[in-house]
């Protein structure tokens, strides 16, 4: 029998979420007749947008009639949808991104777990801690981690520690890295970047000819004006960033599929020659061995999100959830607990009673107050000694949820 990728067991026991849902069941098969409120996962629970809605049925019809019928697509997506990308999440900035550097796909989840790829298998990858879970899983899984010691830091990764103490602005990494994976506005602190802050990343890049891989799944969730939308606004993070979005966030397409990526033409890789390739041209040859493009239904429905009722739509879905976000993080503040987060993104994230470990008020929360959030340590070691509740429940669950964990805890 063939041999298989052993990087594999180097991977951390359990994943996060698969252990969340584990011991949710353990109590409810305990105590059947508790009904538990769940803000853990981070799921979106509102439904589409009317605009996104008629878009799909408009799209089905375009596939039942022989004029309008689409097969494979352009394995980076359509152009259509490209397009608004360009324009309205970039242009409308003042940035200019071509059509050819946006890359459109399936998630936010695969793109980041796939850049790693176009990469050599010794470069040194940093990431901050606590963070989504993938970037450090499919690095892992290439072989450029070795094993995670008891804490679950693995010794070939450079962890970038983000807590109260550093109000969750990690410092410069103290020596050479060559990925930089920076998520602003953060899952799971909910913590942003600053424009200084971000500059300095850039800086940072170009002196040691890094690239930074920034994850903005939730930048439609800013409201503070001087916080940058997309790192290409600094000067110079053309050269040394790529930026994923996702549409899953902010219009609610979790179950639908749709992301993008931006590789600008100026990020570059460097060979065992010495020469170097673009990593546009490397991710477009990537793309297209890899990939048939996202469904078009789906990529019309998207293009949707981009007319001015979609625009409307959207604003709606997020108001929403943010006044979600506002009743937890007052609700828990009124509780007694320190919380951050919850302004620029829906994520509280909230620190333990001293002395109790992230999974130890996991347990507590499930038990006393039939809560479910996610402990902090499942997101990267300095998540421990944290908490994080998400704002993506419906309003009667997360106002059950406050009014539990104030008489309950
Ligand atoms: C939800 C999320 C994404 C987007 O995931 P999709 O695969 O597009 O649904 C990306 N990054 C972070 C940090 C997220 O929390």
């Amino acid at each position: 029998m063939p041999r298989f990728n052993e990087f594999y067991l180097n991977l951390n026991q359990s994943y996060l979420f698969a252990e969340i849902r584990r011991r949710t069941k353990v109590y409810t098969d305990a105590h059947p007749d508790v009904r538990l409120v769940d803000l853990g996962v981070g799921d979106v629970t509102q439904p589409l947008p009317a605009a996104v809605v008629r878009a799909i049925h408009e799209a089905a019809d375009d596939m039942a009639r022989r004029e309008t019928f689409k097969g494979y697509g352009p394995y980076v997506g359509y152009e259509f949808l490209r397009a608004e990308i360009a324009t309205h999440d970039f242009g409308s900035r003042g940035v200019k991104i071509a059509v050819d550097e946006v890359f459109v796909s399936d998630g936010g989840k695969s793109d980041s777990a796939n850049l790693q790829e176009i990469f050599a298998q010794d470069c040194v990858v940093a990431l901050m801690d606590p963070v989504y879970p993938v970037y450090a899983d499919s690095n892992v899984v290439a072989g450029r981690s070795g094993r995670a010691d008891e804490s679950g830091r693995y010794a070939g990764i450079v962890y970038l520690p983000c807590t109260a103490e550093n109000k969750f602005q990690p410092a410069l990494p103290d020596r050479h890295v060559d990925l930089i994976y920076l998520c602003y506005p953060n899952n799971p602190t909910g913590a942003v970047v600053t424009r200084e802050a971000l500059e300095r990343w850039v800086d940072y890049a170009r002196a040691e000819d890094a690239v930074i891989l920034y994850d903005a799944a939730y930048e439609a969730y800013i409201v503070e004006p001087e916080v940058p939308h997309s790192i290409y606004e600094i000067d110079g993070a053309r050269e040394v960033a790529i930026e994923c979005r996702s549409f899953s966030k902010n219009a609610g397409f979790t179950g639908m599929r749709l992301a993008y990526t931006v590789v600008p033409k100026e990020t570059r890789g460097r060979g065992a020659d010495g020469k170097t390739m673009s990593l546009n041209t490397l991710w477009t040859r990537r793309t297209s061995m890899k990939s048939n493009g996202p469904p078009y239904v789906i990529q019309k429905a998207a293009a949707a999100v981009y007319t001015p009722e979609g625009q409307t739509q959207v604003r709606a879905l997020i108001d929403f959830y943010m006044e979600n976000a506002r009743i937890i993080g007052a609700g828990l503040r009124a509780a007694g607990f320190t919380v951050y987060g919850g302004r620029n993104a829906p994520y509280i994230w909230v620190r333990t009673p001293p002395s109790i470990a992230s999974w130890d008020f996991f347990d507590r929360v499930l038990e006393k107050a039939n809560v479910v959030g996610a402990p902090g340590a499942g997101f990267g070691p300095s998540g421990e000694g944290y908490f994080r509740l998400t704002a993506f429940g419906s309003r009667a669950q997360t106002e059950e949820a406050v009014e539990r964990i104030k008489t309950r805890m």
